[in-house]
């Protein structure tokens, strides 16, 4: 009786400790080892581990401050008692140090341009940064920046932003706003950050549409097929339908441009460089679902749309239920998940999964010439939903 138990706890048990982080330990003498990163995107976690909530991608060169560390990870501290981790693989030691390298800000300028605000700051070193957002309301974090408000003239045009009143070593700033944020982000340049807020476009509800900039963005490609079943490929029908949105929005007046109008094989942050260098207001990535395990397809089809920031959530509602109204389909909900294609938030960013391939009554109508032109229709129509209901003047 007693060793037939045995086992199956020493099991479980070895499991638990497989799902458990390993220990942390000090980073050496001195408190803190200074970080360098090596290379753009470097996701920061809410936790040591992969699938962990990203906070922040910062760019190369950035500093960080870890204090802690474990095999994999280190723990940096943001501020005082906040703490983030980021991949060993991602960063390289420059020095071990007692005290935090606080640096000052060396000049803040403003400029308005059509479509953006921007805020240009002036560094000596490139530091770590993180924004939040709800929405509507956003703060901008530089992390290890002594602003001094005495010190640096702030710029006249910067009522659209608070910026801090007193001293401290970490500079935070609230954009304010009362509309849906429509973009924002921070690019890097020779000497500092460049942070853009776009402004909410003014839009006539007869033609909501009008100079909107899209980027569509057929999913796979090449040798990235995607899922397949029967007889089908995902990346084929990806391509299809989004050669039919991007016809469907033009009527409509939108610019629009596509990542891959053939079959080959792009990367996935070469898509979104596509977007950001093409301007664009609005990125819509296409694809169709399968499952890892396909027991579950009698309770998971239908057709979806995935977000990840909040401001970004309400593009996914307008095309989700135009394409439940338009297909008939199942409704598969609006999903919170992170894919590289709906993590921008210059341009607003939604993955769209028209339906699952791998269910063969779906499959039939995914390949369909004319159901693809519904699919085009309703997604056009969500994205003048949304832009009518968040922005018409
Ligand atoms: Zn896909």
């Amino acid at each position: 009786m007693y060793k037939k138990l045995i086992l199956p706890i020493l099991l479980t048990n070895l499991l638990l400790l497989s799902s458990l982080s390993q220990p942390l330990k000090n980073v050496g003498i001195a408190k803190y080892a200074v970080l360098e990163v090596k290379e753009d995107n470097c996701p920061i976690r809410e936790k040591d581990n992969e699938s962990a909530k990203r906070l922040t991608h910062l760019y190369k060169n950035a500093i960080l401050f870890a204090d802690k560390q474990n095999d994999k990870y280190y723990r940096v501290e943001l501020k005082d008692n906040d703490y983030a981790f980021v991949n060993k693989k991602f960063v390289e030691v420059q020095a071990i140090i007692p005290e935090k390298r606080i640096q000052n800000i060396e000049n803040i300028s403003f400029k308005e341009t059509k479509n953006e605000y921007q805020l240009k700051f002036e560094l000596p070193e490139f530091s770590a940064f993180i924004f939040k957002e709800n929405g509507k309301k956003l703060s901008f974090t530089l992390f290890d920046n002594r602003f001094d408000p005495t010190e640096i003239q702030v710029p006249d045009l910067i009522d659209k932003f608070s910026l801090p009143r007193k001293i401290d070593n970490n500079f935070e700033l609230e954009y304010k706003n009362d509309k849906l944020l429509f973009g924002y982000g921070v690019e890097k340049y020779e000497k500092g950050y460049v942070l853009s807020v776009k402004k909410p476009p003014k839009i006539n509800p007869k033609k909501p549409l009008k100079n909107i900039k899209i980027v569509v963005d057929p999913g796979h490609g090449g040798v990235e097929k995607g899922a397949c079943a029967f007889d089908l490929e995902e990346k084929t029908i990806n391509l299809e339908i989004s050669k039919k949105l991007r016809s469907e929005l033009k009527k409509r007046g939108a610019k629009v441009f596509l990542t891959r109008t053939k079959d080959k094989q792009v990367g996935l942050y070469e898509r979104t460089a596509f977007a950001r260098e093409k301007d664009a207001d609005i990125l819509i990535s296409i694809h169709q679902n399968s499952l890892p395990d396909r027991r579950d397809i009698v309770k998971k089809y239908g057709t979806g749309t995935y977000y990840y920031h909040p401001s970004a959530k309400p593009l996914a509602e307008a095309i989700k239920n135009n394409l439940v109204l338009a297909t008939d389909f199942r409704d598969d909900g609006v999903n919170y998940a992170s894919f590289v294609l709906n993590r921008p938030t210059l341009p607003v960013s939604v993955l769209v999964e028209c339906g699952y391939i791998i269910r063969k009554e779906e499959a039939e109508r995914l390949a369909d010439k004319k159901f693809q032109k519904i699919i085009a229709k309703a997604i056009t129509k969500g994205i003048e939903d949304y832009l009518t209901e968040n922005f018409a003047e």
